[in-house]
C-alpha cells in the first residue's frame, strides 16, 4: 500500500489515493503516531456517505463511542441527532468524524474521564482528517467545539467570538462554520433552564445556517436563511 508522510507529520502513514473510508479506517487502527491509542479500545473512525454534503467534526471519540467504534452513538449523538433534526437536515447525508480518533481518558473511580488531546496529539492525528475530507468532499464543514476548529483556524480561535459564521474553507470545502460540542450542552442540563435553552435554540440555528451553504438530495431546509428571519 502506497503511504505518505507529511513533512510536518513524519511518523503518521496514511494511505494515499484511495478514498475508501474503510481501507483508510483499517490503516489507522494501526496507528501509533501518538501515545492515545495505548488506552483506548480501538480507533474511532468516521461514519457517513461518501461524498457527503455536510460533514461534521467533533473532538474526539467518547467512552461510549470507544467501547462500540463508532462516533456520536452515546449521549452527545443523540443530542446532535434532534438538533439536526430540528434543523431538517437529513441525517443519513451527513458523515461524522472526530478531530482526534482514539479516546483520551483518565480513571476517576469507576469511570473513564474524558481529557481534552494536547495539540501535538490533535496534530498528530491531522493526516486522518485530512484524508477523510478528501474522500468525503464536502461542501461545508461543521466544527462541533473549539478542538475541531482550532485544526482549521488556528489556535488563536475562540468560540465565543466566532461561532455560528460561514468562513470560506479553502482548501478542505467551500465553508466552514464552527459551533458547540453537543457535550457541552449536555453538561448545562439540570443548570439554568433558560441558558440552556437559549443555547439549545443557537446551536441548532447554526447547523441550520451551515445547511444554508449546502445542497442535500431532495431535501427542504426549513431554516435556509434563518439568521434573517429569527434571532438566536
Ligand atoms: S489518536 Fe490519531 S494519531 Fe494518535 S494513535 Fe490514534 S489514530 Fe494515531
Amino acid at each position: 500500500m502506497d503511504e505518505k508522510r507529511s513533512p510536518s507529520l513524519p511518523h503518521v502513514h496514511v494511505p494515499v489515493g484511495t478514498e475508501d473510508l474503510a481501507e483508510l479506517a483499517a490503516a489507522a487502527q494501526r496507528c501509533q503516531a501518538c501515545d492515545l491509542y495505548r488506552r483506548a479500545t480501538q480507533v474511532v473512525f468516521g461514519e457517513g456517505p461518501t461524498p457527503a454534503p455536510m460533514m461534521l467534526i467533533g473532538e474526539q471519540p467518547g467512552d461510549r463511542e470507544d467501547l462500540s467504534g463508532r462516533p456520536f452513538v452515546g449521549p452527545a449523538g443523540e443530542l446532535l441527532d434532534d438538533a439536526l433534526d430540528a434543523a431538517e437536515i437529513p441525517r443519513e447525508q451527513v458523515y461524522v468524524t472526530n478531530a482526534v480518533k482514539h479516546f483520551k481518558w483518565e480513571p476517576r473511580g469507576k469511570r473513564r474521564l474524558h481529557m481534552k488531546p494536547t495539540t501535538s496529539e490533535i496534530n498528530a492525528c491531522r493526516g486522518w482528517l485530512e484524508a477523510e475530507i478528501a474522500a468525503v468532499r464536502p461542501e461545508v464543514i461543521v466544527c462541533l467545539g473549539a478542538t475541531a476548529a482550532q485544526v482549521f483556524f488556528g489556535r488563536a480561535f475562540r468560540l465565543t467570538q466566532s461561532r455560528g459564521v460561514l468562513e470560506d474553507g479553502a482548501p478542505w470545502a467551500s465553508r466552514i462554520l464552527a459551533t458547540f460540542h453537543p457535550s457541552a450542552l449536555l453538561r448545562m442540563k439540570g443548570g439554568d433552564e433558560g441558558e440552556y435553552t437559549r443555547v439549545r435554540r443557537a446551536f441548532t440555528l447554526d447547523l441550520a445556517e451551515a445547511a444554508s451553504a449546502v445542497s442535500f438530495r431532495s431535501t427542504r431546509v426549513r431554516y435556509r436563511g434563518a439568521r434573517s428571519s429569527a434571532s438566536a
